[in-house]
């Protein structure tokens, strides 16, 4: 059972993401909020504890592998976790409108994005209008110890985290004022873990 949701602060929202992600990776889920009762009770209002913001790509399913349910994360997903207007929009509504304490950027090991830019691959369409914050991110992460597209992914991570920390007007504000907590983390395809990339926070 989670606590109420209107006493949750961004670091107690962080935590239950974090119980739940260890539910995950041991397969002890306890699936909250599933039920038809869950659902009925969202019809009128939602209190998400957090919004995610990750990728679009299949295998990283925020519901699951944090073990939330129904009503519980506000999800915004685009292929590479970047962020433009109509993204920072979506943050901000959450933020300001549902109270929700809690913004993590989440990215993820074996981006097929990040990879693909990476690769020089030329990129039609729409698809071009992803790659500059994702050439930035390679860019940063070049030199590091590691592998090359994965620390590149972490930095696209923390470098769009701390772009949302600091969105004028609305976000700014409430990040100053201690009433949204925003984290950078790392999920591992592999392990299913997710980490911490923002310090000091849990
Ligand atoms: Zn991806």
């Amino acid at each position: 059972m989670q606590p109420s949701k209107e006493q949750v602060t961004g670091k107690e929202a962080l935590q239950l993401l974090m119980n739940g992600n260890q539910r995950f990776v041991t397969g002890k889920f306890e699936h909250p909020n599933h039920c038809e009762e869950s659902r009925r009770g969202l019809v009128s209002a939602q209190n998400p504890i957090a919004v995610v913001l990750t990728c679009a790509d299949s295998r990283v399913p925020p519901v699951n592998l944090f073990d939330q349910g129904l009503g519980d994360l506000f999800i915004v997903r685009v292929a590479g976790n970047i962020i433009n207007d109509h993204i920072l929009g979506s943050i901000e509504y959450a933020v300001s409108h549902l109270n929700t304490p809690l913004v993590m950027v989440m990215g993820h090991s074996s981006c097929g994005a990040v990879g693909a830019v990476a690769q020089g691959v030329k990129l039609h369409g729409h698809i071009a209008s992803l790659t500059p914050s994702i050439d930035a991110a390679l860019k940063k992460a070049k030199g590091m110890d590691g592998l090359w597209t994965e620390n590149a992914s972490k930095e696209l991570a923390k470098t769009t985290a701390k772009k949302i920390e600091e969105s004028e007007p609305i976000l700014v504000d409430l990040v100053k004022a201690g009433r949204v907590l925003v984290v950078a983390t790392y999920y591992d395809l592999e392990t299913g873990i997710v980490s911490m990339l923002s310090e000091e926070v849990l």
